[in-house]
Order: structure tokens, then sequence, then C-alpha cells
């Protein structure tokens, strides 16, 4: 078996595509190498052996050993350096790399091959001992924590670790010198510090630092292999979903020495500005220096080059100035690599005496504007296509752009108080009010608020909308303040179970911190994580960005699906258009009437005890209900409106208070006590399968009249005057054939009648919310008369599972760390259970009506998971809130060209 792979000299035994065998690492330096780049010479001991090591009892295959030596040999050829040679020693490296990377995570050893013999023959080659024991004290610093430590599975108290003892004797030697930096320190003090080193070491770790070449190099690869199982990269891989059996590999290579003086340096760059993306060659090095120190913040690392120094910066000399030459030719790696690997890269390279070397490339992290900007960018550059430039895209990433977001920077170092459900992305800043009232009053008095709520009812609607952001401390992913604010675009965190809410001194507790009313928090939505005190928040504004604009149009002529938007507002409806949405695919209509004026009329229809009672309070609500679609349909003129009949259960109007109770006695001339039994009447133990959706238009077909009449009045009125206007009735909750054939008689009469009374035709279609597990089951019968399917995933997801969105709150968060549910079945679409009630659906839908419209309007309409689901499964179109219109128009397009035939 090969379990080495030689790279050097310009030609390698491996390539790029190889980074399951090689580590990424590993894959790119072969693939320099082959591109003719100067890469120190070294090899790759293969990701197979380290499986094999833990498959037999942390052993090494048999001939590893030889198979090292040899390509040790090669490195030698290549570097004209002998390893372990007393005049002049070839010094090597161990580097960790998985096939992903993982950042931070595994570990590195430098300057191996620096013992007491071979100390003295570099430094008379160098005649530089300030060098050699800077580098000798790297190595021991290194070894003792990777290796003795680590790789030993000793695990010191936090702070008590060998590697910070080691730095704490570093800092107390400079305190008493007086020196500032590493850079003052002489030879013979790194040498002073090299055996104050090796004597603590062997006082803490009981063992001697060893002297030996080969057994550094064999510590340095046993402890790479070990870390694999190390206790931070097993919780990373947990995170990441990176399986434990992929192994990581080690590369071994030759030293170049960026601290040999000051024609030497080490730095990091990225081909193009990983934070914005534009077109500029990015970076920080250091003179006279190695490894991590341009990143481990010691010294002030200095600008790649002068276009993109900043203020901070502008005082410190570029590369650009010190070596142009090098900097030219830097340049010139950097372009080939972004010609080669059709991306933004991020490198690593060394300076040695004037030479430049390259450490490694791998393709570059970024923010969500810069992967835009980028992809945009090389496809205009023609080095991808513009499919290349969708797929390189995140939908996340575009979320990014669509909501003000709290400041990167400032973010890492605030306070974490609490941790909730990310339920509305982008972030939020101001001080905290506990009532939907004083919300709304402060923020009448130009105050920032954030909303704290045990949970919220659409009660708090008004106290919602004025606050920056809203926090509950109970609900989750589709309970009512994430349902809102996400329509809203708005930050929210819900289920924050460490909040202890006490309304009557306005203050929460979590754990040992005490929040005030006013006080100030920041919240990022996106996470779910709640800072004390102000971020600075930085606003949105995605259709002033030309690359996403340019973006968003590639993704709309490639994307099949259609996106429309769940609204029941002509405000709503217009932010909708304004993200691209083709039409509303969910009106839900009663929130229209938790309006004050409204609700009052509601309540009569809900307490009415005979028909004719109920008829007249139920027309009092036809004016508002024909202005709301009159409003709605002529804002989305052209584009089709799907209108949800009323669906609550209607307890949810009459939670009333003593004085809403004698109002409504008063306003229907009954006592109060009448009221009061009525409502106790009303009461059900399970509302959610209660008397509501298509139940109500049932029990009392006047409801429905007036909706159908509202409707097609509105229609007839904009119809009339030339205006383009496409309803489409909604009938909620059917679970059988004939619960939507006695809606449908109702809602077509109805029709014909306006259309007689306005002596106008207009055309409409009636179709179905299918959101019972029944529905599905007997789609073809629902289908011989609905004209249209749209799929109600929340609760299509309830009453799959059996569980209520409600009180998922309780278990779900069990669930998901127990991984018993990898995710919440409500926020992204359950395939194999819920997704195949819809399949079925589909299938029996279309068997009978070939032209069946079919969509899907719950919150999974703007998952990009569950778009791509719809793609697959030939949904006309998906239904989401305004807000993530742009997500499921991209998620579409990204669909489209990963099934493209
Ligand atoms: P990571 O995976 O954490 O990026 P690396 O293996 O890239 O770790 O090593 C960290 C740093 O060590 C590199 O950025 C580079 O500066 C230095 N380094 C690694 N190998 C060599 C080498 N052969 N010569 C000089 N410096 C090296
Ligand atoms: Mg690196
Ligand atoms: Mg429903």
């Amino acid at each position: 078996m090969k379990s080495v792979y030689f790279f050097g000299n310009k030609k390698a035994d491996g390539n790029a595509d190889m980074k399951n065998l090689l580590g990424g690492k590993g894959a790119n330096l072969a693939e320099m190498t082959n591109l003719g780049i100067a890469v120190p010479a070294g090899f790759t001991i293969t990701t197979e052996v380290c499986t094999y090591y833990y498959q037999n009892a942390q052993s090494f295959p048999q001939d590893l050993d030889k198979q090292v030596k040899l390509s040790i040999k090669k490195v030698e050829q290549a570097m004209r350096k002998k390893f372990g040679d007393k005049k002049d020693p070839l010094l090597l490296s161990v580097r960790s790399g998985a096939r992903m990377s993982m950042p931070g995570m595994m570990e590195t050893v430098l300057n191996i091959g620096l013992t007491s013999k071979t100390i003295p023959g570099i430094i008379a080659k160098t005649d530089n001992s300030r060098f050699v024991y800077d580098a000798y004290r790297r190595l021991i610093m290194m070894y003792a924590d990777v290796v003795m430590e680590k790789s030993a599975g000793i695990e010191p108290q936090e702070g008590h670790g060998i590697r910070h003892q080691l730095e704490k004797i570093l800092n107390l030697y400079k305190k008493e010198k007086k020196y500032k930096s590493d850079i003052d320190l002489s030879g013979e003090d790194w040498k002073i510090i090299t055996e104050k080193f090796k004597l603590r070491i062997k006082k803490v770790l009981g063992g001697e630092f060893p002297d030996d070449p080969y057994e550094q190099l064999w510590g340095g690869i046993k402890a790479v292999f070990q870390s694999w199982n190390g206790k931070r990269a097993i919780s990373y891989r947990r995170i990441e979903n990176i399986p434990g059996e992929w192994g990581t590999a080690v590369n071994v290579q030759a030293m170049v020495f960026g601290n040999t003086g000051d024609l030497s340096a080490t730095g990091v760059a990225f081909t193009r500005n990983p934070a914005t993306g534009s077109n500029q060659f990015y970076g920080e090095w250091l003179k006279n220096a190695q490894g991590e120190d341009v990143v481990a913040g010691i010294r002030t690392p200095q600008p790649l080059n002068e276009a993109t120094k900043t203020t901070a910066s502008i005082h410190l000399e570029s590369l650009e100035s010190f070596l142009p030459d090098i900097y030219l030719e830097l340049n010139t790696i950097r372009k080939n690599l972004e010609q080669h690997y059709r991306d933004m890269q991020d490198i690593e390279f060394t300076i040695e005496e004037g030479k430049l070397w390259m450490l490694q490339t791998r393709t570059g992290k970024r923010t969500g504007g810069a992967a835009i900007t980028i992809a945009v960018d090389m496809v205009n550059e023609k080095l991808i296509s513009k499919e290349e430039g969708i797929m390189r895209v995140s939908p996340n990433q575009i979320d990014e752009l669509l909501h003000p977001r709290l400041d990167i920077k400032e973010e890492k170092s605030a306070e974490v108080v609490a941790k909730g459900l990310p339920a509305g992305p982008g972030g939020g800043v101001g001080q905290v009010v506990f009532t939907p009232d004083d919300a709304e009053a402060w923020a009448k008095e130009g105050k920032k608020v954030i909303l704290v709520r045990e949970e919220t009812s659409p009660e708090d609607v008004h106290g919602m909308h004025a606050a920056e952001a809203i926090l509950t401390a109970k609900g989750g992913m589709t309970s009512h303040a994430a349902l809102v604010a996400r329509g809203w675009g708005k930050c929210c965190i819900v289920g924050c179970a460490d909040l202890n809410i006490n309304y009557d001194n306005k203050e929460i507790t979590i754990k040992n911190t005490l929040i005030k009313e006013g006080d100030w928090v920041s919240m990022n939505g996106s996470k779910g994580v709640v800072y004390l005190g102000q971020v600075t928040l930085q606003p949105a504004d995605p259709e002033s960005n030309n690359a996403y604009r340019e973006l968003m149009s590639w993704a709309d002529n490639i994307r099949i699906l259609k996106v429309r938007t769940n609204a029941d507002s002509p405000e709503d409806s217009k932010q909708a258009i304004a993200f691209g949405a083709e039409g509303i695919g969910l009106c839900r209509t009663e929130h229209m009437f938790f309006d004050p004026k409204r609700i009052m009329g509601m309540r009569k229809m809900i307490l009415a005890e005979s028909e004719h009672e109920r008829r007249s309070a139920v027309m009092e609500l036809l004016p508002y209900q024909r202005k709301d679609f009159i409003g709605i349909l002529n804002t989305m003129a052209g584009k089709p409106v799907t209108i949800r009949l009323l669906d609550p259960p209607l307890h949810e109007f009459i939670q009333l208070n003593d004085i809403q109770v004698k109002d409504l006695a008063n306003e229907l001339n009954v006592t109060e006590q009448k009221i009061r039994d009525r409502i106790a009447s009303l009461h059900e133990f399970n509302p959610m399968l209660g008397h509501r959706g298509c139940r109500l238009g049932i029990a009392y077909p006047e409801i429905t009249e007036m909706q159908a009449r509202a409707i097609f009045e509105a229609t007839a009125d904009l119809i009339g005057k030339g205006i383009n206007v496409m309803p489409e009735v909604m009938v909620p909750l059917v679970g059988t054939n004939t619960e939507f054939e006695n809606q449908e008689v109702i809602i077509r009469n109805i029709a014909d009648t306006v259309m007689k009374e306005k002596k106008i035709s207009f055309h409409y279609i009636i179709g179905t919310m299918i959101e019972l597990p029944r529905a599905c089951l007997t789609a073809d019968e629902i289908a011989e008369h609905a004209e249209f399917f749209s799929f109600g995933t929340n609760d299509l997801t309830q009453t799959t599972y059996g569980f209520s969105r409600d009180d998922i709150g309780g278990f779900l968060p069990g669930y998901l760390e127990q991984n018993i549910f990898s995710k919440d079945p409500f926020q992204s679409l359950d395939k194999a259970g819920v997704g195949k009630l819809i399949s079925m659906a589909v299938t029996k839908g279309r068997s009978v009506r070939k032209n069946l419209k079919i969509g899907i309007c719950g919150e999974h309409g703007g998952d990009p998971a569950s778009v791509e689901f719809c793609h697959q499964n030939g949904l006309d179109y998906v239904s989401c809130s305004p807000f993530r219109v742009p997500i499921a128009r991209f998620a579409a397009a990204q669909a489209a060209i990963k099934y493209r035939d």
C-alpha cells in the first residue's frame, strides 16, 4: 500500500483531486508543486494511515517507516540538506491536514530536527545564533504543547497548560530585561530561554524534551494523528457534520525560514478582499517572523500593499514597497492560482533571504456580500459560468444582505447573556420594555426598544411592530412571535428558556444577571444570541448592490419554480414585490380582524346565538373586508392572489378581560354573565384540532358567504376599472372532498350572484390548503373539484408528527441535542415523512386534474432545502414571508441547476 506521497522539484505524486486521501493541505501542496510554484519539498502521509492507526491499537502499517525514510531522502535531495546533519541540517515541519479545513482544531510542529548536535552547525552556516535559538524555542514550545501534553491525553486546567506556562516564562524574562517586543531578544537571550523551557517541561510533564531528530519527527507525526480524536476536533466535527472515519493526513515538509533577518518574512493573504469581495490582493505580513506570528497578535502585522492600507495601517510599511520584486512575484502567483482554481484563494507564504516560498492555498472563506461580488465578478471575467456563479453563493449569504446586522468585530467582544432559537434574522439593538403598550409609547418618543415577553399573542402586534426586535422566553420557530417577526424581516429570538421575566417589577433575571426596563441589549437573531449593552447596527440595502441585482437576475432566468409571498396587507405586498414576489400564496384573512374597530364585530359574530344575529354581525364586517381585498388585489395587479378563508379557532378572538366583557355586554345589550357563559361554552381542550378551518365555514356558512362576497365585490370593482386581478379562493384545513364541496358550492353561488349584481364577469379559481394527512391520502378525490392545492406545511407537519407546534419548546431542544432529530421539522421540511405525503398528494391530485396548480405556503417555502424538495416534486410555486422571497428565488435557481438533466 502506498502510504506516502512526495512533492518537490516541480513534481508531485498527488494532485488537488486527491483531497480524500491527502487532505486539503496535502492535495493543494501537490497541485502547487505541479504548477511549478516554489513549494518547500515534502511528503504527505495519507488519511488511510490515520484510519489504520485507529483500527490497529494506535500503531502504523509495517512499511510506513521505510516509505517515510525513502521520502526524506528525496526531500534531502531536493533541498540539498540532510536531516540530522551536523553541518547543514534539514529541518522539517509536521502539519495536519484533513479533507475539510478545520481551522485551529489540529496541530503543527515547526523546526523539527534542531538538537544539541545540529544547532552548532546551523549557527556556523548562518552566522545567526539569534535565528537558530528563536527557532529552537518555538520547536520546544510547540512540541511540549502538542506532543508531550495534548497527544499524551493530559488535560491541564484552563490557563495552566504547558504552552501557557512557557509563555509566562518568556514574558517574565522580557519584563526583567525591559524588552518591548520579541524582536529585541538576542541569540543569547533565546538560548537562556530554551534552557528555562526545558527545565520547566521536565518539572511539569516529567519527561525530557527529545534531542534526537527522528524521535522528534515520529513524535510529531503521532501527535497529528492523535489530534484527530482530540476533544476540540471531535466537537468541531459534530458541529460541522464531518464524519469521524475521514481521518487526517500528515504533511512533513522542509522548513523555510521567515525569521533569519530583515530580508525574511512571513505572511497570509487572500487573492481578493474576503470582507468586501473587491478584486484587490489583500493580506498581512511580518518581517523576520515565523509561523503563526502574523495571526497571533504579538506583533502588529503590516499591510500587503499600498492599495489596501487603512487609516489604522497607513504608517506601516507594505510588502509592495519594501520588497517590490517579491510582491510582484507573489501577485503573479495570486493570478495563476485564481486562474487555476477558479475561485478566491487563501494563501500562506514565507520569504527566506529574498526567496519566496508558498506554504498553503485553499478556497478562502468570505462574507455574504463578498461571496456575491466575487461570484459576479468571476462570471464577468469569464473565469466561471453563470451557473457556477450561482452555486458559489449560499442562500444564507444572500440573507446576510437583507437585514441590518450587528457589527461583527464588536459582537465578538460583547457579553453574551442568553441564547435562544434564531427566529427572526439580522440584528436588533434597543432598550428593554415588557408590554406592547410601552413598546409603542417609547417608540413614539423616538426610543429604540426590544419587546420582551413570555410569549406573544395577536394582541401584542402593535408593540411588536414598534419594537426593534422581539425576545420571548417560550415558543418555537413557528410560534406567533417567530411568524410575525419573520414576516416583517424583524430580528427575533424565541424560546429563550433562561429568561425569568418578572412583569410586576419589570425586570428579567438570567442566572446572575439582572436586566431592568430601559437597559440596553443587542440581539443577533440569525444566531439566537442576546448580548448586554449596545452593539453598533449596520443597515441593509441589497438593491443598491449591483452585484446582488445581477446575480438575482441570473437566478430568475434559471429557476423554474415561481416564488410568491405570504402577505395580508398592501404594505407587506409592496415589500414582497420589491423583493421579487410573483404573487401572493397565502393571504390570511383573520389577521384583518384584530384591528380594535373590527374585533368588536368579530366578537359579536362569534357570540351570536342565532343565525339571524350572526348574519347581521358578519355583514358589519363586509365593508372592511372588501376594502382590504381591494387594497391587496390592486397592489398585486396582474399577479395571482390566494386568499384563505377564516381559519383559526374562534376563541382566539374572545380572550377578554373584565372591561372588554362589559363593553361587549353593553354593545349586545345582554348581561355580562351571558357573555361569560357563551365564552365558556366555546372553550376547547385542544383548539389546534378543534373547531377551526373549514369547520367554521361549514357550521356558519354566513362567514364563508361574507368573505366570498368581499373577495368578489372587490374583484368586480377592480375589473370594472380595467385592473387585472386574479383571485384564488382557498378553503383551509380540508380533510375530505365533501368538506371542500360544501364550501365550493357556497363560494360559486356568491360569485355568480356578484357577477349578476355587478353585471360583470371575472375569472377566479377555488382550491384548498392541504394540511392534513387525510387530505394527502385522498388528494385525487379532492382534486375532482379543487382547482389548486397549497400545502400548509406548518399544520401538515404538526398533524403528521402528532405534536403541537406551540408546545414543541418543551422537548424539541432535547431532541436536537440528543440527535433524535437533526433539524427542527417546522423549519426544514421532513422529507422522509411529511415529504412523502406531499409527493403522494401531488401525484394523486394531478392524476385526476393534469393542470392542477400546486404550491406550498408554510414556513418551509423560504427554507432552501425545502425549496429544493418542491422543485424536485414538480410544484408550481413556493410562497414565503416577504423577506425570504429573495432566498427562495435563489434556492429555486440552485435547485434547477442541481437537478438539470
Ligand atoms: P494550519 O492548518 O493551522 O494553517 P499550518 O500547517 O498551515 O497550520 O501551519 C501553520 C503555519 O506554520 C503556517 O502558516 C506557516 O507559517 C508555518 N509553517 C508550516 N510549515 C512550514 C514550513 N515548511 N516552513 C515554514 N513555515 C511553515
Ligand atoms: Mg495554514
Ligand atoms: Mg393551517
